[in-house]
């Protein structure tokens, strides 16, 4: 079971330190907890991954952050490929497979996000699992520390998840393409994260705002 925190580009480092200090007061031995926080607040803990990083150890690549300043925090847990990134960002799925590839090559546990927009949910299950199948392109499915994170951008910061049954069907088809842990992520809150994680094929959440709160975050692994 996993239960992630992604941060976005909330809280300073003085704050995660102190929600990193209030997280450890429970005890959370058989749960994968990770916790993403924007760069600028990366330290080193066995919780914490990246939000992002360039594929490449240092170069010329303005505004970006590599390997080699990651190592420098022991950091070696990313996410990839989040709709933000995806669409905000403007990423290819070019380019996050080759971060993929890089990470993979580093030998990084990697949150692989994946998620159909909402005209292609309306069109059903079939066109999601083809749409999930083109995120999806330059991935190696098996690789041994690989988490897959299902997160329907129409659920992504909505306050609106997506149903038991949708959840259910999508995490059902994606369990036929790998045997990596599977996480749902989209308005995972305090009020529906215990039937969702009840859910078949369902390995763990990936909590955008409502992990934001340490109170409820810690409820939610207890929960878990
Ligand atoms: C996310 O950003 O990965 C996420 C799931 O956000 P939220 O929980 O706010 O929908």
């Amino acid at each position: 079971m996993i239960v992630a925190a992604n941060f976005k580009m909330h809280k300073t480092r003085k704050e995660t330190k102190e929600y990193l200090k209030k997280l450890k007061s429970i005890n959370f031995e058989d749960i994968k907890v990770r916790v993403f926080p924007p760069f600028t607040a990366l330290f080193e803990d066995e919780l914490i991954g990246a939000q992002n990083g360039y594929p490449a150890i240092n170069g010329a690549y303005t505004g970006e952050i590599g390997l080699e300043q990651l190592k420098e925090f022991n950091i070696n847990k990313i996410l990839i490929g989040h709709s933000e990134r995806r669409n905000i960002l403007n990423e290819s799925q070019e380019f996050i497979a080759k971060k993929f590839e890089f990470f993979k090559k580093e030998n990084f546990e990697i949150i692989y996000c994946i998620g159909e927009p909402l005209e292609i949910r309306k069109k059903g299950i079939k066109e999601v699992i083809k749409y999930l199948k083109t995120q999806l392109i330059g991935i190696d499915l098996n690789y041994q520390k690989l988490i897959i994170a299902y997160e329907p951008v129409w659920a992504i910061g909505t306050g609106v998840s997506a149903s038991i049954e949708e959840i259910k069907e999508t995490h059902y088809e994606i369990r036929k393409l790998t045997n990596r842990p599977i996480l749902y992520g989209g308005s995972v809150k305090l009020n529906n994260i215990e039937e969702i994680l009840k859910v078949e094929n369902v390995d763990g959440v990936l909590v955008g705002s409502a992990s934001l709160d340490v109170k409820t975050f810690k409820q939610m692994i207890q929960i878990a």
